[in-house]
């Protein structure tokens, strides 16, 4: 396989003829036709989607001078496909077609069509740093392979890291990316995930965009690229974690990886008898899980004032919901004929048509719980206690 180096192309070479299909949402050629860019094998057009924040990023990467990383380029014949680097061509020629625009000095959306002549003849002009191969099918795969194994086993957060990478990802890394701080013992009852490699880091991303305008991780880590400092992060966390703490004390391996910044976020406005809350916590925590299924669910369900019910997905209906379909059910009964148990009404014997007492009845699930039966008076009915015992041990 023979590889060359190129430093000839440069972003104008490559963006002329740029074709992109939005229906498809890939870019489709460059380089004056010469370019397939995404080739079947390529995954489609990625650095639009949650805000845009990355192809903005790649162009910005240009107008700052910064180097954009390398592209390998496959060579067949006088033809040429991207192996690599599909999505920053992509960007690049997305740009120069107007669609989509990037912050200028005042904040304001530029698109290019719009910049001063100067500044798109600069654009135009910068230099690429190209690898082309020519070789046999086998080659090329195994090469791709090799070039992709980085990109397969980086996280988002890796990759947001590099792309904006400056002095808030610095400071905001030496706070959660670091495995040696003493509050990680702390944090870890909270977040899962592995600190080094940035799950901490991308979970407070997370909680803080959803608490202000839910924008995309990757526009707050633009707009704040240049901070200083990672201090607003920190705060926030420290606020979530510190309500957290306070509002459920005792640490139960059942917290860790519930959203805390949406529960804050939704709950700490609220005032709360934390000693309550833990007797109340500490009762349904006890309950065998064959009566509440799902245990991570009670902190939302004890925060709710225990409206959310179906966080826990308990096993038992409530009093309220047993009297509506007995009401509802008998009522029913009675103006065809028959019995209130619909077994009993569809059985031969004397009590297909007995009315039966409430006392003398059990709620019971139409959808076997077990089987995924919602708790809830759409999914119950009424039946005599001996055919509510026979269904139970079928
Ligand atoms: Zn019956």
């Amino acid at each position: 396989m023979k590889t060359t180096l190129r430093t000839d192309l440069t972003v104008g070479d490559i963006c002329t003829g740029f074709e992109y299909d939005s229906a498809e949402g890939k870019g489709l050629y460059g380089w004056g036709g010469k370019l397939t860019i995404q080739p079947e094998y390529q995954r489609h057009y990625l650095y639009a989607e949650q805000g845009g924040g990355r192809e903005r990023a790649v162009v910005d990467s240009i107008m700052r001078g910064y180097p954009i990383g390398l592209l390998y380029f496959n060579q067949l014949g006088d033809k040429f496909e991207v192996l690599d680097g599909q999505q920053r061509i992509t960007s690049l020629g997305r740009f120069t077609k107007d669609l989509f625009a990037v912050d200028d000095a005042q904040g304001n959306p530029q698109y290019f069509g719009s910049m001063p002549a100067a500044e798109r003849e600069q654009f135009l002009k910068t230099p690429l740093t190209i690898y082309t191969c020519e070789g046999i099918e086998s080659e090329i795969k195994a090469w791709y392979r090799t070039i992709n194994i980085k990109g397969l086993e980086l996280k988002q957060q890796e990759i947001d890291n590099a792309i904006y990478s400056g002095p808030f990802v610095t400071a905001a890394k030496k706070i959660f990316s670091n495995s040696t701080s003493p509050k990680l013992n702390l944090w870890r009852n909270f977040v899962k995930g592995n600190v080094k490699r940035q799950d901490f880091l991308r979970e407070v991303l997370e909680w803080i965009v959803k608490s202000k305008d839910n924008k995309a991780v990757e526009t707050y880590m633009s707009q704040h690229r240049w901070d200083a400092t990672a201090d607003d992060l920190e705060a926030y966390f420290e606020a979530v974690i510190a309500w957290a703490c306070a509002t459920f004390p005792d640490m139960r391996e059942e917290m860790c990886g519930l959203e805390w910044g949406r529960l804050y976020e939704t709950y700490h406005t609220k005032t709360y008898d934390v000693a309550k809350l833990a007797a109340e916590a500490d009762e349904l925590f006890a309950e065998d899980d064959d009566i509440i299924k799902d245990k991570r669910g009670i902190y939302e369900y004890l925060l709710s004032d225990k409206t959310l019910t179906k966080l826990l997905h308990i096993r038992y209906f409530s009093e309220a919901v047993k009297r509506t379909t007995y009401d509802k059910q008998t009522q029913e009964a009675k103006a065809e004929g028959k019995s209130n148990c619909p077994l009993c009404a569809s059985g031969k014997d004397s009590n297909a048509k007995k009315i039966w007492e409430r006392k003398d009845m059990d709620a019971d699930h139409v959808t076997a719980w077990s089987k995924g039966g919602s708790t809830t008076a759409a999914n119950c009915q009424v039946l005599c206690k001996f055919h509510n015992r026979l269904k139970g041990n079928i």
